[in-house]
C-alpha cells in the first residue's frame, strides 16, 4: 500500500514541488498551507508522515509536530532555513522523526523519507507482534478464553472498582459434571471437544461486560461486574440449561448430553480474592452435593440457596 505523507509549507511554490516530487517518488501527497489546515486534515485523514516547514505564520512547525505526536501514529520530518536557531536535538526533542536544512536537496528528502517509513514498519510490526504475544500470554490455547492468570488481574481491577465506586460485582464458578467418565469414556480428544463447545456456549451467554476464563482443566470461572448474587443468579441458569440441552456426538450414532454444575456469589467488602473464589467454589461444590446440572449460591454470611 502506498505511504501517505502530508506537506505542511506556507509557501505555494515550495509546497507545490514537493507535493510533485512526493507524487512523482510513489506516494500519495496532499498539501496544507499552514498548521491549523494540517490538524483539519489530520482528523479525518489518516497520514504516515507529515513533512513541515518550521517557520510558519501562525503555529510553527515544532508546535504542529508536538500537537501531532501527542495525538496521531504519524511521523514527523521538521524542514528549517534556520541552521543556527534549530538544532537537530530541538526537533527530535519535540518528537520529530528528522530534521532538514534548506536548500532542500530532493535526493537527500527522498533518502530520509524511506528511512522513516522503514523504521515506521519495523516498530508497528514489533508493536503487533508484541500485542499479539500479549494476547497469548492472557489466552487459553484450547478454548480461547481468558486464562487464571487473566482471571486474577481482572479480579483485583474488580475489587479496586468496588473500593473506589462501591459498583458490586458476581462471579461464578463453573465445573463439567462427571467429565473423568467422559473422557475415560469417549477419550481425551472427545473431552476436548466438550471443553470448547462449553466456552462457546458460556461466551453466547454473556453481556459485553462479563468475562470469561479457564480457571483450570474443566473448570471454568465468569466476572459479572455491576451484578449482584441475586441478578447473576438469573443468568446462570441460561448457562446450564444451554449446556444441558447441547447435544454431543463421540461416536457416531449416539447422542451425549454433558452437565454443568454452577456456583455463584458476590463480593463482600474487605474480602480477600481467595475468599471470594473460595466462597464460589464451595457454592459450586454445593451445587455437586445437591446433585450437580444445577446452580448454588452462597452469601458471605454463609446463607446458601439453590437456583434453577
Ligand atoms: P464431578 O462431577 O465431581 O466434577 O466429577 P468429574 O469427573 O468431572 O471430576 P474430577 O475432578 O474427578 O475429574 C475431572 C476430569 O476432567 C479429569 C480429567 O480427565 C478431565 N480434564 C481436566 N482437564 C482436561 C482437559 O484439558 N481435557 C480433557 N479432555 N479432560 C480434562
Ligand atoms: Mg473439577
Ligand atoms: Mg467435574
Amino acid at each position: 500500500m502506498k505511504s501517505k505523507i502530508l506537506i505542511v509549507d506556507n509557501d505555494k511554490s515550495t509546497r507545490e514541488s514537493l507535493h510533485e516530487f512526493i507524487e512523482n517518488a510513489g506516494y500519495i501527497s496532499s498539501t496544507a498551507s499552514s498548521a491549523d489546515e494540517a490538524l483539519d486534515l489530520l482528523k479525518t485523514n489518516n497520514q504516515d508522515v507529515v513533512i513541515t516547514d518550521i517557520v510558519m505564520p501562525g503555529m510553527d512547525g515544532l508546535e504542529l509536530t508536538g500537537l501531532i505526536k501527542e495525538k496521531y501514529d504519524t511521523d514527523v520530518i521538521v524542514i528549517t532555513g534556520y541552521r543556527e536557531d534549530y538544532s537537530h536535538e530541538d526537533a527530535i526533542t519535540i518528537g520529530a522523526s528528522d530534521i532538514i536544512f534548506k536548500p532542500i536537496r530532493l535526493e537527500e528528502l527522498l533518502l530520509r523519507l524511506k528511512r522513516v517509513l522503514k523504521e515506521r514498519e519495523i516498530t508497528i510490526e514489533r508493536v503487533k507482534m508484541l500485542e499479539e504475544s500479549q494476547k497469548l500470554a492472557i489466552t487459553d490455547g484450547l478454548t480461547k478464553l481468558y486464562n487464571s492468570r487473566h482471571f486474577y488481574k481482572q479480579l483485583d481491577l474488580e475489587v479496586d472498582r468496588f473500593k473506589r465506586y462501591h459498583r458490586p460485582f458476581s462471579l461464578f464458578f463453573i465445573d463439567i459434571d462427571h467429565f473423568k467418565k467422559y473422557n475415560d469414556t469417549y477419550g481425551h480428544v472427545e473431552g476436548d471437544k466438550v471443553l470448547v463447545r462449553l466456552s462457546w456456549i458460556i461466551k453466547s451467554c454473556l453481556r459485553t461486560m462479563d468475562s470469561a476464563y479457564r480457571y483450570g482443566g474443566e473448570e471454568f470461572t465468569i466476572i459479572l461486574p455491576e451484578t449482584t448474587c441475586k441478578e447473576a443468579e438469573i443468568v446462570a441458569p441460561r448457562i446450564r440449561i444451554a449446556m444441558e440441552s447441547e447435544e454431543f456426538t463421540p461416536k457416531p450414532e449416539k447422542i451425549v448430553h454433558v452437565t454443568i454444575s454452577i456456583g455463584v456469589t458476590e463480593y463482600n467488602s474487605n474480602e480477600k480474592i481467595s475468599t471470594l473464589v473460595h466462597r464460589a467454589d464451595m457454592a459450586m461444590y454445593a451445587a455437586k452435593q445437591k446433585g450437580r446440572n444445577r446452580v448454588c449460591s452462597l452469601f458471605a454470611d454463609k446463607s446458601s440457596s439453590s437456583g434453577a
